[in-house]
């Protein structure tokens, strides 16, 4: 599963169904099949989780692997039913078909295997990147937008130092870490985790619009419509 995007969607519905006044007609239960889901963040952002859960009166089903989903709910390895009128739920990501029928070495998942530069060994100027490319690293690691494009970068001035017979490549290995804005609808939770630790900030109010900005000003700014704020 993809925890980040569900916590998302699960905190916007009760900000919304609260702004409509029917809240307290709604039960919402957050289900996963791992003991701890949303791990990768952290020990204190799942501490942070678990209080926001609390404070929105959402429910929590984990541990137990899920046997089935049906019309009516979510069926699970421990007997449980969850009763449900809308089920939400994102799959664990597998490599594209494009990927599978071709000859490049893949993970188990389906995913290019590749060195820290973003190289397929043994294919001369082949590179993966982005989702495409199994991602090495921590346990924790993630794959994120800006990863992407960290990679991405990186290929680049791989292929212009090969082109000019300059033996200099960057690998995108140091620069792994996860960050992320979790929108609520009514504010946000600021998400970082690094080699040394996470740590997640509530920001209420102020975190819903700072992510709304940040999508006008990456859309704007890669259309060239704006500058790019170095760095950014
Ligand atoms: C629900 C969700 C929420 C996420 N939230 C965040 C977040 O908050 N922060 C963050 O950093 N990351 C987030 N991510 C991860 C981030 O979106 C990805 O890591 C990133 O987009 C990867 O970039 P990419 O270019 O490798 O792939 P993509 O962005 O998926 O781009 C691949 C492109 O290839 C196109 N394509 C596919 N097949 C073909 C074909 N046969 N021919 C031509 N084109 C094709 C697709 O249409 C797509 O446009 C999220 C991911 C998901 C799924």
């Amino acid at each position: 599963m993809r925890g980040g995007p569900a916590f998302e969607v699960l905190f916007n519905i009760n900000t919304y169904l609260k702004k409509k006044g029917l809240r307290d007609k709604f039960e919402l239960t957050f289900f996963a099949p791992m003991e701890k889901p949303g791990q990768k963040m952290g020990d204190k952002a799942l501490l942070m989780m678990d209080k926001m859960f609390k404070s929105m009166d959402i429910h929590k089903q984990v541990g137990s692997k899920i046997v089935a989903f049906e019309s009516d709910g979510i069926v699970f390895e421990n007997g449980r039913k969850i009763l449900s009128d809308l089920t939400m739920f994102i799959s664990a990501g597998t490599g594209h078909t494009i990927l599978s029928s071709s000859d490049l070495p893949l993970s188990e998942a389906g995913f290019v295997v590749t060195n820290e530069y973003n190289e397929v060994e043994g294919f001369e100027g082949i590179y993966a990147i982005g989702d495409s490319a199994s991602l090495m690293g921590a346990k924790w690691r993630a794959k994120q937008g800006h990863v992407a494009e960290v990679m991405a970068k990186n290929v680049a001035y791989g292929i212009a130092m090969h082109i000019q017979n300059i033996d200099s490549k960057r690998s995108y290995m140091g620069q792994l870490n996860i960050l992320c804005m979790m929108d609520t609808g009514n504010g946000a939770a600021f998400v970082y985790r690094s080699e040394k630790g996470g740590k997640m900030i509530p920001l209420p109010i102020i975190g819903h619009w700072m992510k709304k900005a940040w999508g006008v000003y990456c859309k704007y700014s890669k259309l060239g419509k704006i500058p790019r704020i170095p760095g950014m």
